[in-house]
């Protein structure tokens, strides 16, 4: 059969795309029996259903725009809508990566800025903007950590410490990079245990990896006394800065004697990553670490933004170009509307978590309850145990009440537990709300447990069987 495709008979008369051979086919033996119809009845609908449908269909999600999203360690959720805007703009969004540096200066002014941005918020040397997410950060932290023991001819510095409450990706990025992992626990107070960091304080230690705040949303008050340690064997610190907003405008971790950090812009500077990105995670970094740092470096000269790719100690490249620019933009946007308050992020921060802790005092058991927390807490549901109901529970029973749910089972060394991080965005009326919904939950768990073993009930999908919908994922729409 031979296939004409004309354009237009009346615009672009004799306008012909060329002539293409299709081998012809009978649609009866190719398409499923079950999918062949005789006729197509089109739905009548009006308007205004079709309108109030796909609302309603907007509305069966759970998002910031519609309600709070207690998630802990996953930091901002509501995301200014300016910064949106600006990363929409034109200029950039049309931008090739391999345009030349004269006709690209607003964007490298973009990144330096920011860089600049981070380094003083930071108290850092040096900042690198290419890692893809906090986890490529901290991949490069690590790979800077080896060039800076292999330069100095230290080959014998083969493991990190990691202390228990870690995220999941800290291990793995020391693993990854070659390094042997080494857990050190945690003392009573949810911080680091001093006294097994310095029994696990070796020469072979090439550093240690902390978070501050922890995930437990507890400030590691030795910080200072850590890097001293660390420093004495030639060993490096490494934060991750997960939870920097926090700390930002506040407090400078390069000034606690961190080497290196990596921000996460996506948690701490906008962008919205529920969905799983896209992220950023700069890294930061000591003078001792400065020569490491991946190429291209961003530079001003006379005047002139311009990349520098002699550095013969770089680790190299991590990207296959520079980084995710649009995140930058809206990490740049969200700083300069902040200005010089910035620390209010981390004060508001901070403010309502201690609120929604105090609001939830002994509905939940506190294991941590003598320490005050940052931006973030953890409670335990073992309190709920002995009616049959555990963390699991809790979460899905606050779907029905209106409400997304908190991180639960993470971190592991909190038995139930429940990880929320309200941020500084929500009011304490919405803290106040959530409060009470948590209270009814454990009123129901003592009067009428069955009913949250059944819980969600008001969602589109009931309870779903979590290991095999993750084992056996079911991708393709089935018909009947
Ligand atoms: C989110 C997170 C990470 C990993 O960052 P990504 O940007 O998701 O790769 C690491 N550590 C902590 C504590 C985190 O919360």
């Amino acid at each position: 059969m031979k296939l004409i495709f004309e354009l237009s008979k009346e615009g672009r008369k004799g306008y012909r795309l060329p002539e293409l051979d299709v081998e012809e086919v009978n649609p009866q033996q190719v398409i499923p029996e079950d999918y062949l119809r005789e006729d197509l009845d089109l739905p009548e609908v009006s308007e205004l259903d079709v309108v109030r449908h796909f609302t309603k269909l907007s509305q069966k999600n759970y998002a910031v725009d519609t309600t709070m999203v207690p998630l802990g360690s996953c930091t901002m959720k509501y995301n200014p809508r300016i910064n949106e805007e600006v990363a929409s703009i034109e200029g950039f969004t049309s931008l090739h990566p391999l345009t030349p540096e004269d006709f690209c200066q607003g964007a490298l002014e973009v990144a330096y800025r920011l860089k600049e941005f981070l380094k003083e918020l930071g108290g850092f040397a040096e900042v690198c903007l290419q890692p893809a997410a906090g986890a490529q950060g901290e991949l490069l932290g690590l790979l800077l950590i080896r060039a800076y023991h292999v330069d100095r001819g230290n080959t014998k510095k083969t493991k990190v410490l990691i202390p228990d409450s870690a995220h999941g990706t800290n291990p793995a990025s020391a693993a990854i990079c070659g390094f042997e992992v080494v857990t050190v626990k945690s003392d009573e107070n949810g911080e680091l245990d001093l006294k097994d960091f310095e029994r696990k304080m070796s020469d072979d230690v090439a550093g240690l990896m902390i978070t501050n705040p922890n995930t437990l949303g507890i400030f590691e008050r030795n910080i200072k006394q850590i890097a001293q340690l660390l420093h004495e064997t030639d060993a490096l610190l490494y934060m991750d800065g997960a939870n920097f907003n926090a700390l930002v405008g506040v407090a400078k971790p390069g000034e606690w004697g961190v080497d290196v950090m990596h921000f996460n812009l996506h948690k701490t500077f906008s962008t919205p990553h529920g969905g799983g990105g896209p992220g950023s995670g700069p890294v930061g970094v000591s003078e001792r670490l400065e020569p490491y740092l991946p190429v291209p470096r961003i530079d001003k000269r006379n005047g002139k933004y311009t990349l520098v790719w002699d550095k013969p100690k770089s680790v190299g490249k991590l990207l296959a170009f520079w980084g995710h620019f649009s995140v930058w933009l809206r990490a740049l946007a969200y700083i300069l509307s902040y200005g010089k308050e910035i620390d209010k992020v981390a004060k508001y921060a901070v403010l309502n978590a201690r609120y929604l802790r105090e609001l939830l005092r002994g509905v939940f058991r506190d294991p941590y309850a003598h320490v005050p927390c940052m931006h973030e807490f953890v409670l335990s549901a073992t309190n709920l145990l002995k009616h049959g109901v555990n963390a699991y529970d809790v979460a899905k029973a606050l779907l029905d009440r209106g409400f997304y749910a908190p991180t639960v089972y993470f971190p592991l060394v909190v038995k139930e537990a429940l990880m929320i991080e309200p941020t500084e965005t929500e009011t304490p009326s919405t803290l106040e709300a959530f409060a009470e919904a948590l209270k009814d939950i454990v009123k129901v768990a003592k009067e009428n447990p069955n009913e949250l073993k059944e819980s969600p009930r008001k969602t589109p999908v009931r309870r779903i069987k979590e290991a095999q919908a993750n084992r056996k994922p079911v991708l393709k729409f089935k018909r009947g």
